[in-house]
């Protein structure tokens, strides 16, 4: 491989189903010792790759898997996105993050990140989406859209970001309608609409208006988001005061059509003229996939995951949760900087319970 990721030739360490079968036949003791790991983390986010780094220090054999580019969701936040955690607190493995801002940006993220799994010389399977998990009496089963693995423990750090909650009104399927959003210069001098106030919305309002967008922002609330970064609430709230991007808030967007949307508002239903619908409404996780490995959710709205806290381990014996996934539907509970210290917890118990079986 030419990037410098070392990837682990899981041919030799995990058989494929074939292989594996003739050894379950013959030699299920060989295969145990010798070519099953003792944990597969499922996501290479930032969690992921703390998780990683980790199982790898304590000497686990161990193997990321991961559906898109590393860090994939951070790969897929806008071009310009700023955190609002300082640079110290985004560290993963006490990796030191060196950022040349007071908070730092995708792109140094991105950066950060890569070189953790260089220098970290990390097992991670990139492009492998985990599509199916089962329990034998002895391991795990692992399936991918590319193989079959066998693991006596699982991380699922798989994040809040694939899922976006849906508009639910007409026109949601047109292309006009985004639900990422990603470069202010595409929506230089178009009529853009953003739905939302909170943090996503407020960047994508802010910065396609200052690339000459005409933007108008609807608002389900009173106000823009509470948690709004602190140093860029004002800017919006300006912006709006003076007119230069118009907000209807007490709003919702009930119609899209190709050239205008229809906005429902306290004074009646208005139509604008519209290019670009940025739909900022944020994300939900996967727990549909923790329930098909039989972890329990909570009953209600959260649908927390059930898990111990103090060592991470879900209902399901030898299945772990690390990262905002624990959270269940309240995503804003736990981020990167303090959850990465649910690795050391989830390797710590699965040595424990190794010494035990020892
Ligand atoms: C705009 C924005 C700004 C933020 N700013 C901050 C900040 O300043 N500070 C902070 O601490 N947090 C911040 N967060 C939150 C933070 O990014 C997330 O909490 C963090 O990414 C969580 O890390 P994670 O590893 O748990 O999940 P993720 O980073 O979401 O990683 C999960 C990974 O799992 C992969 N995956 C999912 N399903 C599968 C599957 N079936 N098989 C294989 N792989 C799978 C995904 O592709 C993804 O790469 C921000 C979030 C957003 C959206």
């Amino acid at each position: 491989m030419s990037d410098g990721l070392q990837y682990l030739t899981v041919k030799s360490v995990v058989p494929k189903p074939p292989f594996v079968a003739v050894l379950l036949k013959t030699d299920t003791f060989a295969f145990m010792q010798n070519n099953l790991v003792d944990v597969i983390i499922i996501g290479g986010g930032p969690i992921g790759l703390a998780c990683g780094l980790e199982a790898k220090k304590t000497g686990l054999r161990y193997l990321i898997l991961e559906k898109g580019a590393l860090v994939n969701s951070i790969y897929h936040y806008p071009v310009n996105m700023t955190f609002f955690s300082t640079s110290e607190k985004l560290e993963v493995g006490n990796i030191p993050f060196v950022s040349n801002n007071p908070k730092p940006t995708r792109n140094e993220a991105l950066e950060y990140y890569r070189r953790v799994a260089v220098s970290g010389n990390l097992s991670v399977h990139l492009f492998e989406e985990v599509q199916a998990v089962k329990k034998t009496d002895e391991y795990f089963l692992i399936t991918t859209q590319k193989q079959t693995y066998h693991t006596l423990n699982i991380i699922v750090c798989t994040g809040f970001y694939d899922i976006p909650y849906l508009l639910n009104v007409p026109g949601e399927e047109l292309q006009k309608v985004k639900h990422y959003y990603n470069d202010p210069h595409f929506y230089a001098f178009q009529k853009v609409l953003v739905v939302g106030a909170a943090n996503s919305a407020v960047d994508a309002a802010l910065e396609t208006y200052r690339k000459g967008a005409e933007v108008t922002m609807v608002i389900r609330s009173a106000a823009i988001g509470d948690r709004v970064k602190y140093w860029v609430k004002p800017d919006v709230e300006n912006r709006i005061k003076e007119g230069a991007i118009k907000a209807y808030f007490n709003s919702k967007i009930v119609a899209i059509r190709p050239k205008e949307v229809d906005i429902q508002t306290p004074d009646g239903l208005l139509t604008i003229e519209n290019d670009w619908v940025l739909a900022m409404t944020g994300y939900q996780p996967n727990l549909s996939f923790l329930s098909s490995m039989g972890i329990e959710l909570g009953e209600d709205a959260v649908c927390k995951p059930a898990y111990n806290e103090t060592t991470q381990e879900t209902n399901v014996p030898g299945i772990y949760l690390a990262g905002v996934i624990c959270g269940g539907m309240n995503t804003h509970r736990l981020f990167i900087e303090n959850s990465r210290e649910h690795a050391e917890k989830i390797v710590g118990d699965i040595l424990g319970k190794k010494s035990l079986k020892s």
